[in-house]
């Protein structure tokens, strides 16, 4: 590109000479031999032969010219020296100051040499003394560069605005690609839910028309129950799906109350023992807060620690324990629930509070989920005002630490 240019400016030049010159050519042309307005010397044997350029023009009228012919092309702030110079012995040389210091430069600097000769037909054809116009333009490299500077500007902006564009585009290609695949884990997840309660409901009423059993009343009873439960189940999935909905829209209302913290985590714990004795684990509770004193929402407390709890249930190895302390830190009100389970890896921790998101390493696909409960906690603890963190090691157990301010 900067040799085009280069070249282009080249052409520009010649034709710049050119024009110059022949300005100067043409007004030499209309002088007669022996109209020498210089000077009065008429005695000079030279006088008989006057028409150079040197003798009709002066430096500056010289340099005039030149500017003239670069203005025109649109040349003006190009820096220039020149000199008109004879071929033969007659006539003397005009050199403007620097010319024979950038001259000997050609590296730097282009020279460009123009004849001047009368055009034909004139007076002065063939009769006049043959002259060259040397032009010299300095630092031929940076006035390209100079010229160019905008273009090497304007496409180094481009190509970051493509850039940019592209990896925008990329970006929401991969956030599509990701909202489909949650979307379809969460389709999946949820048919799973709803799928085992109903089949279960089913085979109860199947048995219940069975004749034996409508005469035993303890088999009813049974099958009645299992049917109660599987209704409680899919009741609390809806809540779930219902709450994240809520959530999805900001129509979170609190109803802030002081309450004892201590007894809205006790009826927390109070719905995760049977789970617990289930999977013989062992829950172990200290009570270090003094004061328990919480401005909070009731039902959505109770329930995010029930989230908290049913996660470490759910995500459990063997030798299951889970250890429930409260303190008072720094004028707040602390709960920490440490689970010994499966434990999460550094990117699962980053995520966990992202609505959908669930861990798709080692067997988590056995534990059914839609991966809203964490980001609904986070979102109960942000609307009281108050901060959750995480620490968790993959294989050993997570941590999960929610500081509540409090009302002292
Ligand atoms: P869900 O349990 O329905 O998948 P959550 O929002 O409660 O959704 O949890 C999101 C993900 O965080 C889970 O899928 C699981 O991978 C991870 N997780 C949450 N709690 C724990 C925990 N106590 N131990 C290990 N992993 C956990």
């Amino acid at each position: 590109m900067h040799n085009d240019k280069e070249q282009q400016f080249n052409e520009h030049l010649k034709i710049i000479t050119t024009t110059a010159a022949n300005d100067l050519v043409e007004q030499k042309g209309n002088l007669s031999p022996f109209d020498n307005r210089k000077n009065n010397d008429v005695l000079s044997p030279l006088n008989g032969f006057p028409l150079t350029i040197t003798h009709k023009f002066n430096k500056d009228e010289i340099r005039m010219k030149i500017k003239n012919a670069f203005e025109m092309h649109g040349l003006n702030k190009t820096p220039f020296e020149f000199a008109v110079t004879p071929t033969s012995m007659i006539g003397e040389q005009v050199e403007s100051s620097n010319f024979n210091m950038l001259a000997q430069d050609t590296v730097n600097n282009i020279s460009l040499v123009y004849p001047l000769i009368s055009p034909s037909g004139s007076i002065s054809e063939g009769v006049s003394p043959e002259e060259l116009l040397i032009i010299v333009v300095p630092g031929i490299k940076n006035i390209i560069w100079k010229q160019m500077s905008w273009m090497v500007v304007a496409s180094v902006l481009f190509t970051i605005l493509i850039f940019t564009a592209f990896f925008m585009t990329l970006k929401a290609l991969l956030k599509q690609k990701k909202l489909s695949e949650i979307k379809s884990d969460f389709i999946n997840n949820m048919t799973h839910e709803f799928k085992t309660p109903l089949a279960t409901i089913s085979l109860a009423v199947d048995a219940l028309k069975n004749e034996k059993v409508m005469q035993d009343r303890n088999k009813t009873e049974y099958f009645t129950g299992i049917i109660k439960e599987e209704n409680k189940r899919m009741n609390k999935q809806v809540e779930t799906i219902l709450q994240a909905a809520l959530l999805d829209k900001q129509q979170i209302q609190l109803n802030l109350k002081t309450l004892h913290a201590h007894d809205l985590i006790n009826s927390a714990i109070n719905n995760i023992k049977l789970p617990v004795e289930e999977k013989q684990g062992k829950l172990d509770i200290s009570f270090e807060a003094s004061n328990d004193l919480i401005v909070a929402d009731e039902v959505h407390f109770i329930n995010l620690v029930n989230n908290l709890l049913d996660n470490a249930v759910k995500y459990s190895k063997d030798n299951l324990t889970i250890k429930l302390c409260t303190q008072n830190i720094n004028s707040q009100f602390r709960i920490k629930i440490e689970d010994n389970g499966i434990g999460m890896n550094k990117e699962t921790v980053h995520r966990i509070f992202e609505k959908f998101y669930r861990a798709h390493t080692g067997n988590l696909h056995n534990v059914k989920g839609f991966g809203l409960g964490l980001s609904y906690v986070k979102t109960i603890v942000n609307a009281h005002h108050g901060k959750i963190k995480v620490e968790s090691t993959l294989g050993k157990g997570s941590c999960f630490t929610i500081d509540m301010p409090q009302k002292i």
